[in-house]
């Protein structure tokens, strides 16, 4: 390959990672891998002048604002850090800094792994709250960033405006408690906090925000009115006395060296720390000399980000241990001869599938490097010394029920199928009582577990015979919460049908598609007896999802479940029923704020007459609905001839015929 190609190549795979990890908060590979590709490219591109491009990724601030939510452009440019690996090269930034000023002083902050945004306040209320996006144009997230517990609403002082900026992050307890709920009901789990925060952040549906206990540290003044600062220090103060969790452990030093101890200081409390690092940021702290240093076209030449390393540590891989998850799935866990790595003790880390195995030959006995990098969750990285003979192989049954397991073409999961498998129960039962589920409160994984330990529960349906008495008789529980559970338990029996819909944990079907299928289909009678083809015509449904109920329904076992939970009075229809069919093949787009109707409303209504209801404006919108304040939605329908219709014109069309 010639240079030419090379930096193509480069070019090509970095942009591919970027829409991996910003587009769909999903990375393919570590962030250190990432940042050293970008810096042989930045190599390459600076020996090769010729081959220059402002399209780079080198030159670019990751990520774009896709339709997904209104777009804000940045009056003031969210830009991003250069980034040093070792200290010689922190060293070489400070000479930079010390050849344009002088008698320069440093603030020395963790760099938070998360996603930045920026908060707007007017007359000292919260007033709009967007996403970096690609810098200059982000997305606005106000109703999720709302629901953020600290982010103020309302400031102490009412400035007349001030842009601040911040990170928006998920604490590690939250990560693992998100992490087990998405393994429980069989989704794919977030890789790391960033990516979950990311994800949570751009929910359609704000009740889904605040579920994730996102976070926040705010850590710079973008702009303000009403207010003279002059040094960054001086801003994070100010920031804090007007009600912002500004960045912790900001410290002012004099010197790089000081500086640098701060940045190792940082480093190695890393572990330790509630929330995700991904290095230490040093900045210039006053005002006047970074006006004087400037910026490139992707970041400021007064910071830089020292990035921490990956750890990793060689250990001896002592089992591997298998668990069956609640879609029968078999998962192998490495158990390995603790290590201390990046603060923490790891003694697990995961083998993912088979396949994985496979590509990196490992088997009980080996030694092998583990890393832990941003990511919480530590990975087999490759095999050091080979003591075994070949690679581990996963049992041909079911480590807990002994059935057979099958592997599914195309496939990487192994899968015990047998629904009557003990590991599965548990799952099942977990996920059927969660809250999107039957949502029966008091019924959490332990109190499950006790359940079914004791003998209560041997079927799902049992649920449903649960003796009050019996309860209160174990120990830890009284009489009030044995009748709390009842009384949750009876009340469950009057979910609408998606819910139960989505409780049976039918695969490929979550809470959105359940409920999709009751409002189709209206009671489980005619979802057990609907093809395929007839499910196909829900919108948003594909093949696999249809034939996923198909299938389901076609086992004895659902149906002895559905007759269990019949007899026993649970629901089995759905409470929303179609008004009329006038908007029947018709999607609707809104945007712009309506003077009579908040969107849900508005979507609500849309649906009642057969209709439905998009974020994005495409060949296939039927009508845009335009309010007040309409933005690039608006002008996407014009351009491709979509018809606009106001709210007036909106309510004619409702009106009772
Ligand atoms: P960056 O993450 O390296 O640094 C800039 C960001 O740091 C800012 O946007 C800001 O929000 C944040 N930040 C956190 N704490 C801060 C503080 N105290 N002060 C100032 N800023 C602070 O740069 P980037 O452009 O956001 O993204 C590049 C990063 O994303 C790299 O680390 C790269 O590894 C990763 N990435 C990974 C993949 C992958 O496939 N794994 C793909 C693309 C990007």
């Amino acid at each position: 390959m010639n240079i030419k190609e090379q930096i193509e190549e480069l070019r090509r795979t970095l942009k591919y990672h970027s829409d991996r990890y910003y587009n769909d908060d999903s990375p393919e590979i570590e962030d250190y891998e990432y940042d050293m590709m970008m810096r042989e490219l930045k190599a390459l591109e600076e020996a090769h002048p010729e081959y220059d491009s402002p399209d780079s990724p080198t030159k670019r601030v990751g990520g774009k604002a896709d339709n997904s939510f209104e777009s804000v452009a940045h009056t003031v440019r969210m830009e991003s850090l250069q980034d040093a690996f070792s200290k010689e090269e922190i060293f070489d930034f400070d000479k930079r800094v010390c050849d344009a000023v002088s008698g320069v002083h440093y603030v020395v902050e963790p760099k938070i792994d998360g996603l930045s945004v920026s908060l707007e306040y007017v007359n000292g209320e919260f007033f709009r709250g967007s996403t970096r996006g690609d810098g200059d144009t982000g997305e606005d997230v106000s109703g999720n960033l709302r629901v953020i517990r600290n982010i103020p609403l309302k400031l102490t002082r009412a400035l007349p405006y001030i842009e601040v900026r911040g990170e928006v992050y998920m604490p590690k307890k939250s990560f693992n408690r998100v992490v087990d709920r998405q393994l429980i009901n069989g989704e794919k789990p977030f890789k790391n906090p960033r990516n979950a925060a990311a994800g949570s952040l751009r929910q359609k549906d704000s009740v889904v925000t605040a579920s994730r206990g996102l976070d926040i540290f705010v850590f710079n003044v973008q702009q303000v009115e009403g207010a003279e600062l002059t040094s960054h220090k001086q801003s994070l103060d100010f920031l804090k006395e007007l009600g912002f969790n500004t960045i912790p452990f900001y410290t002012r030093v004099d010197s790089i060296e000081e500086a640098f101890s701060c940045v190792e200081k940082i480093g190695e409390q890393r572990g330790e720390l509630e929330f995700d690092i991904d290095g230490a940021v040093i900045k210039v702290d006053d005002f006047d000399d970074r006006e004087q240093l400037g910026s490139t076209s992707k970041f400021p030449k007064w910071a830089v980000a020292f990035k921490y390393p990956p750890e990793e540590k060689q250990t001896e891989l002592v089992d591997i241990e298998m668990a069956v998850g609640r879609t029968g799935v078999l998962t192998p866990t490495a158990v390995l001869n603790p290590v201390h790595l990046a603060g923490t003790t790891v003694s697990r880390a995961t083998l993912h599938n088979q396949d994985f195995i496979n590509e990196k030959g490992v088997n009980i006995g080996d030694i092998v490097t583990v890393r832990k990098a941003g990511d919480i969750i530590p990975e087999v990285l490759c095999v050091n010394e080979k003591r075994s003979n070949g690679n581990f192989l996963f049992p041909s049954v079911c480590p807990s029920c002994g059935e057979p397991v099958y592997r599914e073409e195309g496939e990487a999961a192994i899968r015990c199928i047998n629904p009557e498998c003990p590991a599965q129960l548990l799952r099942n039962l977990i996920h059927f009582c969660s809250r999107d589920a039957m949502d029966i409160e008091g019924l959490g994984p332990s109190i499950l577990e006790t359940f079914v330990d004791n003998g209560f529960i041997e079927k799902t349906s049992d649920i449903y015979h649960l003796d009050e008495n019996e309860i209160a008789k174990l120990e830890g529980f009284k009489e009030t919460s044995a009748n709390n559970i009842i009384t949750s338990v009876e009340n469950s029996k009057q979910n609408d049908l998606g819910k139960l819909l989505f409780a049976l944990g039918i695969r490929h079907i979550g809470a959105k598609a359940a409920k999709l299928l009751a409002d189709k289909f209206h009671n489980i009678d005619n979802i057990m007896n609907a093809s395929v083809e007839d499910i196909l015509t829900i919108d948003g449904y594909g093949a696999i999802m249809a034939e996923a109920v198909v299938d389901f329904f076609s086992g004895d076992s659902a149906k002895q479940l559905i007759d269990e939970l019949r007899a026993v009075g649970v629901n089995m229809e759905s409470e929303s029923i179609v008004k009329d069919n006038r908007f029947e093949g018709m999607t609707f787009v809104l945007t712009g704020t309506l003077e009579h109707y908040k969107r849900s409303e508005a979507s609500a209504i849309i649906e009642s007459m057969g209709g439905k209801t998009s974020s994005n404006v495409s060949k296939k919108t039927s009508y845009v609905l335009s309010g007040e304040a309409s933005g690039s939605k608006l002008d996407k329908a014009n351009a491709l001839g979509i018809p606009v219709i106001s709210e007036a014109e909106f309510e004619e069309m409702i009106k009772d015929e």
